[in-house]
């Protein structure tokens, strides 16, 4: 069995113990005395209770527990150690005394050091055995968080680094290899960049439940960054970052923080922190409404930015960096994957906005047009493909489809070859596999429905026919796909452009677009809005198609017609959160729920109100209809 032993048997020391013994390691435990050796002791056997009543362990805490043994004197140990970690309280002095004893000692043991702050230099500075000292910085509760920040000084061996790996293996843990010792190493760091950010933010005084619902509902983060604070003890986080700025690392300090530190709020422990606790360990209740007033790349951009700063200065690869967020901070998606999806562009305008300078690696991506998702190339490499079709811009980006329709100058509005393009896309859509697929619009105007012009053209009935079977194929081919359409309304959305968002699954609009059923006012007549939209929204519906009106996008939403209403510069933000969601959705779950919610939006008098609308388009009324919009 191999030995371990860990110095101080605090917060840390006792998870760090609880790990090692329920892995079958001998672990000598060492404090000062035996209240505190005590007190361990009933925590980790509490701890490892839970964890066998939740099914994580599988041997009998009773039997785990007889690998631990407590000592208040080192002096008493035997030199058999395979590795040592300290875990005393951060005190550069003492920590310094105690590696300086081990060294003299345990001359084959690894010495490592648990320290959030300190450098693995000072810390060995008089150490004989330098190569054989590490950082180990695991990370609260070491029993819930599988993770390890290895951190050599310039003086560690590749062997003591390799070997710290195998063990950080053995007990289950990821390892994250710091190259460079900087203060805060990397999780640290990354995190308090945001945490510094947000704390700023509520001083300014934004909401700390809205940033909690950015954090949780779109970041899709396990937790708030607030309930994160009074999670950890807004105490505890006080003097970490206390410690690391005091190293130089640049954080502010924040009055917010110490005034309720001050009243003795110091987070759920004490009942309160940023927010109320009524029961021990509740979850503050954050409110999903309102979720998309704060931009999220305005609270996290200088946590990409330093994520950015770390690789591109070798201190961590970026498997390592995202790794960190991943399993240290329980982010679905790493950071560096999240900026290549919002845009690093996106990113690089956020950070200038905020006055801070983009690292070089982020601006040299952007400079060299290197955006992310939607380029292909960024952080990561994504699979990419574009294709311009008549009228419409067709690409593959990650695993969902993203349709430009791109007649600016004709405000989008869809001629003959255009419907075709956007019946094309919907089959590429559909070769490519896609998860989903997005539709937007270039310029003012998302899609403004027929090309009149081409429309008042027609000579025919059966032009007319001709020209309506191209319309109706590209509406049926949106009718039928099995892949949820998700339309991001940027702009006007009229006619046969507003009509479309009745057949679509989810519309996201910018509070700015307008939305309107506008054919009475040409003389014809809305075909979906009076069938499809009269079944899926009811009565409420008629006067707009009567009338032609224009919809604000809330009321639009409080109809059904709009599911989700973001302000303009929040709607590119919303389309990456929601591809993200979709990604988390399996492919045929969404093929089969789609197929039947496909049945329910079709409608038998759409047949005959196309009949209808063909007939009209060669009535006078419509001619002169049309004739007096186009000259205007
Ligand atoms: P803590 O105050 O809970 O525990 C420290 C323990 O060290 C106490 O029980 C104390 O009696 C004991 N101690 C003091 N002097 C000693 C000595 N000479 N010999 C033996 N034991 C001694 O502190 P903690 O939060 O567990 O932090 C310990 C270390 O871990 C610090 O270096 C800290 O920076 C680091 N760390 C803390 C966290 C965290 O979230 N708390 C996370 C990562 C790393």
């Amino acid at each position: 069995m191999a030995k371990i032993m860990v110095i101080g048997a605090g917060t840390m020391g006792s998870g760090i113990a609880t790990v090692f013994a329920m892995n079958n390691y001998e672990v000598t435990l060492v404090d000062v005395n035996n209240e505190i050796l005590n007190r361990a002791l009933n925590k980790i056997k509490w701890s490892m209770e839970s964890l066998y009543k939740r099914g994580k362990l599988k041997t009998k805490p009773e039997k785990l527990l007889e690998n631990i043994h407590t000592d208040t004197d080192i002096q008493n140990i035997k030199e058999d150690m395979d590795l040592i970690i300290e875990a005393v309280v951060e005190d550069s002095k003492l920590k310094r005394n105690i590696f300086n004893y081990l060294d003299s000692r345990f001359d084959r043991s690894i010495l490592a050091t648990n320290t959030s702050s300190i450098p693995i230099d000072e810390i060995s500075k008089d150490v004989k055995g330098k190569e054989r000292v590490v950082g180990m910085h695991f990370f609260n509760p070491p029993t819930l968080i599988n993770l390890v920040e290895i951190i050599p000084s310039s003086y560690t061996s590749k062997d003591t680094i390799e070997k710290v790996r195998g063990i950080s293996k053995s007990i289950g843990m990821e390892t994250i290899l710091v190259k460079k010792d900087i203060p805060g190493f990397v999780v640290n760091r990354i995190n308090l960049k945001i945490f510094d950010n947000v704390l700023s933010m509520a001083e300014e005084g934004i909401n700390i439940s809205e940033i909690d619902s950015v954090a949780r509902y779109r970041l899709m983060l396990p937790m708030g960054f607030f309930e994160l604070f009074d999670f950890i003890g807004l105490d505890v986080l006080k003097n970490v970052m206390d410690e690391i700025r005091s190293r130089g690392f640049e954080i502010s300090e924040h009055r917010i923080l110490n005034d309720l530190i001050n009243k003795g709020k110091l987070g759920m422990k004490s009942g309160e922190g940023f927010y109320k606790y009524e029961r021990s360990y509740s979850r503050a209740r954050i409110k999903r409404r309102d979720i998309f007033t704060i931009d999220p790349l305005k609270i996290i951009s200088p946590g990409i930015n330093e994520a950015s700063y770390i690789i591109s200065n070798g201190i961590a690869t970026i498997e390592d960096v995202e790794k960190g967020q991943k399993i240290g901070m329980g982010y679905s998606n790493g950071i560096l994957e999240l900026a290549d999806g919002y845009g690093l562009d996106e990113v690089v305008k956020t950070l200038n906005s905020m006055g801070l300078k983009p690292d070089k690696m982020l601006q040299n991506l952007v400079d060299e047009g290197k955006y992310g998702i939607k380029s292909g190339y960024g952080f990561y490499q994504w699979a990419y493909k574009r294709k311009e079709m008549y009228g419409l811009i067709y690409e593959k980006r990650s695993n969902h489809a993203y349709i430009t329709i791109n007649r600016p100058d004709k405000m989008n509005s869809l001629n003959k070859k255009t419907w075709d393009s956007l019946r094309s896309s919907m089959e590429m859509a559909i070769e490519d596999n896609v998860k989903c697929i997005f539709i937007t619009g270039e310029g003012r105007a998302f899609c403004t429905g027929d090309d009149i012009n081409e429309m008042y053209s027609l000579s025919s009935m059966d032009e007319s026919k001709e020209f309506f079977k191209h319309v109706e194929d590209a509406f049926n081919s949106l009718l039928n796909i099995e892949i949820p359409v998700i339309a991001l309304v940027n702009g006007y959305a009229y006619g046969g452009g507003a009509e479309m968002l009745l057949i679509f699954d989810l519309v996201i609009s910018s509070e700015n677009a307008e939305i309107a059923f506008s054919e009475s006012k040409i003389g014809a007549l809305p075909p979906i809005a009076t069938t499809v939209g009269l079944n899926t929204i009811g009565r409420k519906i008629v006067r707009f198609t009567l009338t032609g009106e224009a919809i604000d996008p809330i009321d639009a939403r409080e109809m059904g017609i709009v599911d989700i209403v973001v302000p303009d510069n929040q709607l590119q933000r919303a389309y990456y959160e929601y591809s993200r969601i979709f990604d988390n959705i399996q492919e045929d779950t969404l093929r089969n729920i789609k197929k039947i919610i496909n049945l329910g939006k079709k409608s038998e008098n759409t047949r005959i109100s196309l009949d209808e609308l063909i007939k009209i388009s060669m009535e006078e009324s419509f001619k002169e209809g049309s004739r007096r919009f186009i000259e205007k």
